[in-house]
């Protein structure tokens, strides 16, 4: 049975849902009620079962953590992501559930203080500890500011989840109370500090400061309390003549607050600069807020016509704002009772700011472009690395922490304002590989903080690096001297070596493709990738055809090693060898036939009929038949090419002889086999010679006769169907 709405207030549970939909109400009155309603059931129904430490159901923390969120005005997406801020780590829902019940934007929150894990071990000399963590602690530190960058609302739920921690703390074992109490001081607070959060970073001070020093705390609380009645008159009167004054200068509507102290911070004053209570606690501070930002002058204008300023304590925050955004102005007179009074006078808006800091700038989403929103997260995220103007608002601790986060790493922006960390010392140049390896090898220039500056500039923390690309651009040697992270020097050094190699390949393949026509092969046949595949195989260190060009290339594999795989490779020879037609002469048609020439057949390249051939005309021997691709006509064609004319050679149905080398498996009976597949096509073998080879192979040359290229391509076909053989081949007779 559900519980009825009317028992709620014996519900805790229920309870605490109503407490947080009239905060979220009061904080964002158009936000919707049932996602927040849908999250809290959500969430109980996967803590079911379990207790806080305080015997309480676990459900009311994450509930009352989510009101902290509400209370700071955040979005409805980080009210969820607070309530369901515990569930990923401790039951069983799966982070797929929560996405589509919630969207991804409230998984990638509730994933994000997940993985926010600060976890200082204990150590009993706090000294110790702080030597042992602080290496670790900036790792984290840098996850953090990572973290953060990417959206505030992570870090601002993990606040307020400690910031629960804190306030329900007696629980815990005593020892265990310190712990996080040091902690929350050492890192929380300061973190706070650091995003604005005043509201946040005070309670979480003073909840620390009462368990670390209880004794302090209360003899401190018990001073505030004493004195409080004689300070209230003082106020009281200077609140009245204020009052009268700015009414009369028009200034109704502004209003008057006693600004109160926080205990940790006047223990800290005492402490650090040796101060007793009394001369802490006698200066009285008021703060006036008003509606529009030149009724702040209009009413300092007031303040200071009705008391003597203090000189060189005046100091104008409204035009030159502090880092984290804060406006206001702040100055200090000699008040009614002639005791110094602090004032600080500021808009709504800016009071928003300085209490809520980051937070704040959820509440006024609204009603801004979200440019202008984009422009000031930007602004907040660069501010979050710059560490450097902020020594006040952090702890000794952090302070130390970031020094040696910040010695080593620096965080560079995007233009979009990703935010990416690099060690130091690094150039646009290691940003750009940083962002892709492509984007680093195109890169032809960059920006910082918008203007153009060389590669090698070093970036600080928080710049804004923008980088200029072309298509077409290379990276260029002396980058390996400005880059300074060895991700990017591993990936120019690769680069750099896959460009000599490109050129050391394209020597030797050519390298390659000259010598295989000097023989008479043609390239296109023996250099496919299945051939040289077959050879990588068999090179050292080698891949791919191209690791095996390079290294022909840069002389490491002889041409002829390479050229020797490739003919064992192809076992079909070239049959239509193609040159470029060196002539554009029509063939002169010359058969055997003509009676004043004498023609003769070159024993150098044997040509057969049907091939490509041309003719040598001899001085007095006439004419001499080679093939067009014989090397010695190639070398002819350097020195006598007046001498070379084209031929026609048809088939005449006369036999010519020719030699062939065939490698294959070495076995008995072999030679008889290859002498059957002559016999069956009727073709004359009339020299043969059988040599076995120690790695098992054999060669067998013979000499055969053939009619044109057409019988012997379906010769060769035969032979190299045969099962034995792995290679055949066209080889060059002797003599010319
Ligand atoms: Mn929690």
């Amino acid at each position: 049975m559900a519980t009825p709405a009317t028992s709620s207030s014996h519900d805790p549970v229920q309870a605490g849902l109503a407490q947080l939909l009239a905060k979220l109400k009061q904080f964002r009155p158009d936000a919707p009620e049932d996602v927040v309603r849908a999250a809290v059931a959500f969430a109980d129904a996967a803590h079911e079962g379990q207790l806080r430490k305080s015997g309480e159901p676990y459900i009311l923390h994450p509930i009352e953590v989510a009101e902290i969120v509400a209370e700071l005005g955040m979005d409805v997406d980080s009210v969820v992501a607070a309530i369901l801020h515990d569930v990923l780590e401790d039951t069983e829902i799966t982070p797929e559930k929560i996405a589509s019940q919630f969207g991804q934007p409230v998984l990638e929150m509730v994933e994000g203080v997940t993985k926010l894990q600060l976890n200082i071990q204990p150590e009993a000399d706090a000294r110790q500890r702080r030597a042992a963590e602080t290496a670790r602690a900036a790792e984290t530190l840098r996850k953090m500011l990572l973290a953060m960058a990417n959206d505030f609302r992570v870090m601002v739920i993990k606040l307020a989840d400690r910031l629960h921690n804190m306030r329900t703390l007696s629980a815990l074992a005593p020892e265990k109370q310190t712990r996080i109490a040091n902690e929350t001081l050492d890192i929380y607070a300061p973190l706070a500090a650091r995003l604005g959060i005043w509201q946040v970073k005070w309670q979480l001070e003073d909840l620390s400061f009462k368990t670390l020093h209880p004794d302090e705390f209360h003899r401190i609380s018990e001073l505030v309390a004493q004195t409080r009645a004689e300070r209230e008159e003082q106020l009281d009167e200077a609140r009245k003549s204020l009052r009268a004054h700015l009414d009369e200068r028009g200034l109704q509507s502004a209003k008057i607050y006693g600004r109160p102290k926080h205990l940790f911070s006047i223990y800290n004053k005492m402490v650090q600069q040796g101060i007793p209570f009394e001369e802490i606690y006698d200066i009285i501070a008021l703060r006036i807020i008003v509606e529009e930002t030149y009724q702040c002058y209009l009413a300092l204008g007031v303040v200071h016509e009705l008391w003597l300023p203090m000189p060189g304590l005046f100091y104008d925050y409204i035009a030159s704002p502090k880092p984290n955004g804060y406006q206001s102005l702040h100055t200090k007179v000699l008040g009614p009772g002639k005791g110094p009074l602090e004032i600080q006078i500021r808009t709504k808006h800016m009071h928003e700011v300085a209490e809520y800091g980051v937070a704040a700038h959820w509440s006024y989403k609204e009603g801004k472009t979200q440019a202008t929103t984009d422009d000031k997260f930007g602004a907040l995220r660069r501010q979050l690395f710059d560490w450097s103007s902020d020594n006040r608002t952090s702890s000794d601790f952090l302070r130390s922490v970031s020094t040696d986060l910040f010695s080593e790493q620096v965080f560079a922006f995007t233009p979009k304002g990703d935010v990416l960390d690099l060690p130091r010392g690094s150039t646009p140049i290691d940003f750009a590989f940083r962002v892709h390896s492509n984007l680093g090898l195109t890169l032809i220039g960059s920006k910082i903080n918008g203007t153009m500056v060389p590669l090698g500039t070093e970036i600080k923390n928080g710049d804004v690096v923008e980088l200029v690309t072309r298509k077409d651009a290379k990276p260029s040697l002396d980058w390996l001297e400005h880059a300074k992270s060895p991700h990017t020097k591993t990936k120019l050094r690769s680069y750099f070596r896959k460009q000599n190699k490109d050129v050391s390949a394209n020597r030797g393949r050519t390298a390659v493709e000259k010598e295989l026509r000097s023989q008479g092969l043609d390239p296109r046949l023996y250099l496919g990738d299945d051939k040289m595949a077959e050879v990588a195989k068999h090179t050292a260190n080698c891949d791919n055809a191209s690791d095996v060009f390079a290294r022909v290339g840069e002389g490491l594999t002889s041409v002829q090693a390479v050229i020797d795989r490739l003919k064992i490779a192809v076992k079909e020879p070239q049959e239509h060898p193609v040159f470029k037609t060196r002539r554009s002469v029509e063939p002169t048609v010359i058969t055997s036939g003509v009676d004043d020439v004498e023609l003769k057949r070159a024993k150098c390249c044997q040509p057969v009929p049907g091939e490509e051939v041309v003719g040598y005309v001899t001085r007095g021997r006439g004419i001499v038949i080679h093939r067009k691709l014989c090397p010695n006509i190639n070398k002819l064609e350097e020195t006598e090419a007046e001498r070379i004319i084209p031929i026609r050679w048809p088939s005449d149905g006369n036999l010519y002889p020719i030699n062939l080398k065939i490698i294959c498996g070495d076995r008995q009976g072999l030679l008889m086999d290859i002498s059957t597949i002559f016999g069956e096509s009727k073709t004359n073998v009339s020299a043969a010679r059988i040599q076995t080879m120690p790695n098992h192979t054999a060669e067998i040359d013979v000499t055969i006769d053939v009619r044109d290229t057409q019988h012997l391509r379906d010769l060769m076909a035969k032979i190299s169907n045969y099962s034995d053989v792995i290679s055949i081949l066209r080889v060059m007779g002797r003599g010319r």
